[in-house]
């Protein structure tokens, strides 16, 4: 397999469903971490090609859906700042923060601009040197290694007007949040494909002994996340409790070393709160004392913000896999992608956006066929 076509075959689908019905003989509960399987899982309706007894559980892997409203508020008053150009991926503009969001920033007259990559905004900060830029930096490991280059080339030119406002997260340590919880159902993963690329998947074999789980790593595509599913269902069935690799096309066991080299040469690991989740040790990058000249946090002391979130909002349990995003009594009522309550209804890649694009859709067709779903594959 070489070419996207052959990641949305429905043949392939078809062979792969009947191959995850025949190892099933018992209930099994399954996480996928990353937003973008919820996605994929969501649009083509994977879930209801699986046989019932195999429950997809969707993770807090979308890094906009879990970053603070803290975050989002400082964000929100470090672009409100006179002299300041804040930049950012389109995806975390339309967040919103406890009052407004950054694209409200921009309206009223802030200098907010999104960007494709940190490196865009290396470049504006060369071209105005006379303002402060700041790179908005969100993500998981996935995107560490371009944000900390932009450290790095900021460096090398001599800016002085270029900082990161640092907010990542790391999937491993909040594996092993879930999993200790006294609340978790979850008997084995997807791992996320993209974050393995850059990390490797050495750090999940310890998880998988430590919990007993079968973590397999899965890539995105239709025919991935069938043949995760099963890699995974045939590890639980027979017992084992290790490490798989469904994408080895992409991922190697040590993962990208010179990508992690740029990361360890810029970030640190540290406590890090997650939204919805709270705080997990050890859970994030901060930028290590050589770089802090460009540490957004350090730079602008925008005071102690406190916030709250909705009461009508239940991200905490979406994002742990307790419930699903139809059983918040604010889905597609009070909370819908044009008004989001939570970040989960914000972000494409998140839970409740991705029920309300595909499973609301459900509603008004509620029976869909084997045929319906595997014909939208190709
Ligand atoms: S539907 Fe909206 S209010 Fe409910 S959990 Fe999702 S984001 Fe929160």
């Amino acid at each position: 397999m070489k070419y996207i076509d052959e990641y949305r075959n429905s043949h392939s689908a078809k062979i792969l469903a009947a191959q995850i019905r025949k190892v099933t003989s018992k209930s099994w509960n399954i996480m996928e971490v990353c937003g973008g399987q919820t996605h994929t899982i969501l649009k083509y309706s994977i879930d209801e090609l699986l046989p019932k007894e195999i429950n997809l559980i969707h993770g807090p892997g979308c890094p906009v859906c879990v970053t603070p409203l803290e975050m989002i508020d400082k964000a929100i008053a470090i672009a409100s700042t006179k002299g300041v150009i804040f930049t950012s991926f389109g995806d975390m503009l339309r967040v919103p923060g406890s009052q407004l969001d950054l694209l409200t920033v921009k309206a009223n007259g802030g200098n907010v601009r999104m960007v494709y990559s940190p490196m865009d905004a290396v470049k504006i900060a060369e071209q105005n040197p006379t303002k402060n830029i700041v790179f908005f930096s969100v993500g998981f490991e996935t995107t560490a290694p371009a944000n900390a280059m932009s450290v790095i080339e900021a460096h090398r030119r001599g800016l002085k007007n270029y900082s990161i406002l640092c907010s990542h997260v790391l999937v491993p340590p909040a594996i092993d949040a879930l999993l200790s919880s006294t609340n978790s159902s979850i008997q084995g993963f997807l791992a996320a494909g993209h974050v393995c690329t850059v990390m490797g998947y050495e750090e999940y074999i310890p998880l998988a002994e430590k919990y007993k789980v079968p973590i397999v790593v899965t890539g995105f595509e239709p025919i991935d996340i069938l043949q995760g599913v099963l890699n995974c269902v045939t590890l639980l069935e027979s017992g084992k409790f290790e490490v798989s690799n469904q994408y080895n096309r992409v991922v190697k066991r040590e993962g990208n070393s010179e990508a992690k080299k740029v990361i360890f040469e810029v970030f640190e690991t540290t406590d890090r709160k997650w939204r919805g989740i709270g705080n997990i040790p050890k859970s994030g990058y901060k930028i290590k004392e050589k770089y802090s000249m460009f540490d957004a946090g350090n730079i602008f002391d925008v005071g102690n913000i406190e916030v709250s979130e909705s009461p009508l909002c239940i991200a905490g349990e979406i994002l742990q896999g307790i419930k699903k995003p139809m059983e918040c009594s604010a889905f597609g009522k009070e909370c819908t992608p044009e008004h989001p309550l939570g970040a989960p209804m914000v972000s494409t890649e998140g839970a409740c956006a991705a029920y309300f694009h595909y499973k609301k859709l459900n509603t008004v067709i509620p029976a869909i066929s084997e045929k319906a779903i595997v014909n939208s594959l190709s």
